[in-house]
């Protein structure tokens, strides 16, 4: 390697995998430049957090960076580590800093067959990550209050519309928002990452009902097709396709899969819960995040199995899942080595992908895939044994 990989180490069992993938399939073969970033809960505390920031700054100016899942703190945690603050979700404040797309796709292998059987091949979902209801604003408001929306122009000029008057009963408000650069930049990551990896790119909203809000998505995503994507898409033979959200859904279920779907916010943190359960685990799912100006972030699109690492600590046996953990890997490697044409390196990320389904469809498992394998033949193991295993296959 040339250029050094933003290593962010993180929690519990999944900080336990991340070293054993180091140890057994990225170090043997790879002479592996890293720059260390801990985010584990233990060192955000001791640097007061400042150490996330600093590894989403060392993305912005070494391109690549692979990010072990970590602790989001509530309560219990805070009391469990002894933390002086609750600290905001490490994948929240880099996806700001970023200010990316996120791109999660199901791993495929044989013997683990969908829920929707005729889903054979990957949905990628992308998730808009910024805004609407993530950013809100809401409160309570009591009987007989009225809730209004006011807007306050750069010139001072004020527009103030009626949401409700709570006659007899007291209710809610929200308040959400978007920005124009933000979708924009979201439709340059959907198009893009279209264009890359060579697939339809499917878009819906609510836009009969949000005529503004909505439908301003609507809009932008097709100005920036026309200006910027169109003749590309068109050279490679894809299409880029909008209708209305629930049309999309009904479409989906459909589907043979193969395309990008590109979700607002919410439709994004749900669907890909739906899209990953379907297609067998959230440990068979691969994540990266793109931005606009080309920095990219692999990591796993599960958490750090807390469960699966307290057995552990009591010195039982796991057989937690290590695939995304080490798609993680893969593709940050791979895309390293795109990026500084260092075509071997592009090409092992290709073989560890390839030597994790060898390993599945060879019948070597870990129990959360053994549940779901229809193989005849398959062999429930320990999580170093399926590392292990990868290994001897790389
Ligand atoms: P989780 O770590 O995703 O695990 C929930 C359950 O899903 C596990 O108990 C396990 O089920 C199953 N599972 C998830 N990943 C698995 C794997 N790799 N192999 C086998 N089974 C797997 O979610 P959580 O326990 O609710 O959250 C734990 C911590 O993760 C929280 O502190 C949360 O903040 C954090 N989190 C981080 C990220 C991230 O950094 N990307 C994302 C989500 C959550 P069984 O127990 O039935 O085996
Ligand atoms: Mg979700």
């Amino acid at each position: 390697m040339n250029t050094p990989l933003v290593e962010m180490d993180g929690d519990e069992m999944t900080r336990v995998i991340w070293a054993m993938v180091k140890e057994l399939l990225v170090e043997p073969f790879v002479e592996l430049k890293t720059d260390y970033y801990d985010l584990g809960l233990k060192h955000r505390e001791s640097t007061k957090d400042a150490v996330t920031g600093e590894a989403a700054e060392a993305i912005k100016s070494l391109g690549v960076g692979v990010k072990c899942a970590t602790i989001t703190p509530n309560d219990e945690r805070v009391t469990e580590y002894g933390l002086s603050e609750m600290y905001k979700s490490p994948n929240g404040t880099i996806r700001a800093i970023l200010d990316g797309t996120v791109f999660r796709a199901p791993i495929l292998a044989g013997g683990i067959v969908p829920y929707i059987p005729t889903w054979t091949k990957p949905i990628t979902i992308a998730r808009h990550a910024y805004g609407d209801i993530y950013k809100n604003v809401e409160r309570r408001a009591g009987e007989g209050a009225k809730a209004e929306l006011l807007v306050t122009e750069a010139d001072g000029s004020e527009a103030r519309l009626p949401i409700h008057g709570f006659g007899g009963s007291a209710g809610v408000v929200q308040g959400v928002h978007n920005t124009d650069a933000s979708i924009e930049s979201f439709a340059r990551a959907c198009m893009g990452f279209a264009l890359d990896t060579n697939q339809d790119l499917w878009f819906g909203t609510k836009d009969t009902i949000s005529k503004t809000y909505d439908r301003r998505f609507r809009d932008i995503f097709q100005e920036v097709y026309d200006a910027e994507y169109k003749e590309s898409f068109e050279q490679a033979g894809i299409e880029y396709f909008y209708t209305l959200i629930d049309d999309i859904v009904a479409r989906v279920v459909r589907s043979d899969g193969g395309f990008i779907w590109a979700c607002k916010n919410y439709d994004g943190d749900v669907m890909s819960d739906m899209v990953a359960t379907a297609y067998g685990s959230l440990a068979m799912m691969s994540s990266v995040l793109v931005s606009p100006r080309g920095y990219y972030e692999y990591e796993a699109a599960h958490g750090t199995v807390q469960k699966h690492y307290y057995k552990y600590m009591d010195g039982e046996t796991t057989s937690t899942n290590s695939v995304a953990t080490i798609y993680a890997w893969a593709g940050a490697l791979g895309k390293r080595g795109e990026l500084d044409g260092i075509a071997e390196l592009r090409d092992f990320g290709k073989k560890l992908e390839r030597a994790c389904v060898k390993t599945i469809e060879d019948g070597v498992m870990t129990g959360d895939l053994y549940a779901l394998s229809r193989l005849e033949t398959k062999r429930k193991v320990d999580t170093e044994t399926f590392i292990r295993e990868v290994a001897a296959r790389v």
